[in-house]
């Protein structure tokens, strides 16, 4: 096992990680901006170096400062976290040429999974299915348009190297494609630096599964059950649950051992997320994540697994000694995102918390790095806190989530949790009919 391990991240991710080393013996090296030297995963850690100033380029996103902090503190590994540099092939070879472990996959299958184009031809060679689309990148609007032809309106143009919900344009019909490609290459370019885009078949009422493995990079691979993810607003999740209430035993044990087959066969190290759309009853991979994921503790909480501590024991050399038998699905979690924003306008609210009080009682965790007169700096994440319940069955577990939501008080600023109070009392998410669009659906009704 390590000895000593760097976690390249901030807020509740990096005190996740930081419990976790804990429990394995296994001592901490926090790096923080200048805007957050009072930040609780600098005072958690066992060692703490400033990185650089507030925004994220100069900081957390910053690899040599990274690397440097590693070296002059002895480090042997580096936990990323999510977000930030969690999927920077590079910086995950640099870490490895600086003689220590990249807690995370191997650089060759973050760069295979960073690539969405890449990703899709693959998986889809490994036998997984995925969205009906273009071969590959398009790049002229002649091609486009045959492209779209034969997959059939509406379609969505997606940029290769997209994430966090950005770079998509959905087009509905030929005479708005020209203007869309255009938009979407330039939008790719700017956020991404790389315009490459592609087309994917519009699904119009999907939701979304996800499924979590671990593997040990030696064709051992375990899968812990799908996640669905479908709440979203602006292509970003809302509220996840476990087990998804739209799938039976047969179906997602189905997908699951498919995931686990195709991961065998490339040695896959780490955790992961292969990302589906499910719509009458059939499953298309949208991408895949080499990295944990904001929404883990529902999976934690349904199978007892601690994920983040087999994510650097895998890191470490060791085994998976657990069998695919022994994870069985125990109950149901919902976790809620908790953010500082205005919940009527989602602008994003920083600033002192004056006041915290976090729910507690049996089945209810929050991971947060927030407490009483903590100010949320402006840079960063508007996520402060994740909420997770959990309980013998669904409608015990959203009865449990909405005492906790009541319970949970956080003064000063203005957060979502009166949104997320709304959403688990709406008879449809009760009865769990909802899909990709329901919530931005909802939200312009209510
Ligand atoms: P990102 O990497 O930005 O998260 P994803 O490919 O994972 O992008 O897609 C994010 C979300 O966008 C999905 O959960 C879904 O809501 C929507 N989406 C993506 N692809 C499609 C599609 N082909 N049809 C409909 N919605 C889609």
């Amino acid at each position: 096992m390590f000895r000593k391990v760097l976690i390249a991240n901030r807020g509740e991710i990096a005190l996740r990680v930081i419990r976790a080393c804990r429990d394995l013996g296994v001592k901490t090296v926090a790096v923080h901006s200048t805007a957050d030297d009072s930040a609780m995963h600098v005072r958690l850690a066992d060692e703490s170096v400033c990185i650089g100033k507030p925004p994220s380029n100069e900081s957390y996103m910053s690899m040599p400062a990274i690397i440097s902090a590693a070296t002059i503190t002895k480090a042997d590994a580096i936990h990323p976290g999510f977000g930030f540099l969690s999927e920077n092939a590079d910086f995950a070879q640099m870490v490895e040429d600086h003689q220590m472990v990249f807690i995370g996959p191997t650089a060759e299958h973050i760069n295979m999974m960073g690539d969405k184009i890449i990703a899709k031809r693959t998986v889809k060679d490994l036998g997984i299915p995925v969205v009906p689309g273009s071969d590959g990148e398009i790049r002229d609007i002649v091609k486009a348009k045959k492209a779209c032809e034969e997959i059939g309106y509406p379609v969505l143009l997606k940029a290769t190297a997209g994430g966090g919900g950005r770079g998509m344009q959905l087009v509905e019909s030929a005479d708005k494609l020209q203007e869309s490609l255009q938009k979407c290459q330039q939008e790719a370019k700017m956020a991404f630096g790389n315009d490459a885009v592609y087309i994917e078949k519009y699904l119009t009422l999907p939701r979304h599964i996800e499924i979590q493995v671990v593997g040990d990079g030696r064709g051992k691979v375990l899968h812990f059950w799908e996640r669905d993810c479908s709440l979203q607003r602006r292509h970003q999740k809302v509220l996840e649950e476990a087990p998804s209430p739209a799938l039976n035993t047969e179906q997602r044990t189905k997908i699951c051992e498919t995931v686990v087959k195709a991961l065998e066969k490339i040695k896959y190290r780490g955790a992961g997320t292969v990302e589906f759309l499910y719509e009458n009853g059939e499953f298309y991979f949208i991408e895949m994540n080499t990295r944990i994921q904001v929404e883990h503790p529902v999976t934690e909480m349904i199978t007892g697994v601690d994920l983040v501590q087999m994510q650097i024991k895998v890191a470490a050399g060791e085994p998976l000694t657990l069998e695919q038998k022994d994870i069985q699905i125990n109950g149901h979690a919902i976790e809620c995102r908790i953010n500082a924003e205005d919940p009527d306008n989602f602008l994003p609210s920083p600033g002192k918390v004056t006041g915290y009080h976090p729910p507690g009682g049996p089945g209810v965790r929050v991971d947060s790095a927030i407490y009483t007169d903590y100010s949320i700096p402006p840079y960063y994440d508007s996520m402060i806190a994740k909420l997770i319940t959990h309980n013998s069955d669904r409608e015990q577990c959203i009865r449990r989530m909405n005492s906790a939501l009541y319970e949970y008080l956080i003064d000063g600023i203005k957060c979502n949790i009166p949104l997320q109070q709304r959403i688990i009392a709406q008879d449809d998410f009760i009865k769990g009919d909802y899909n990709i669009h329901w919530l931005e659906k909802w939200m312009k009704l209510k």
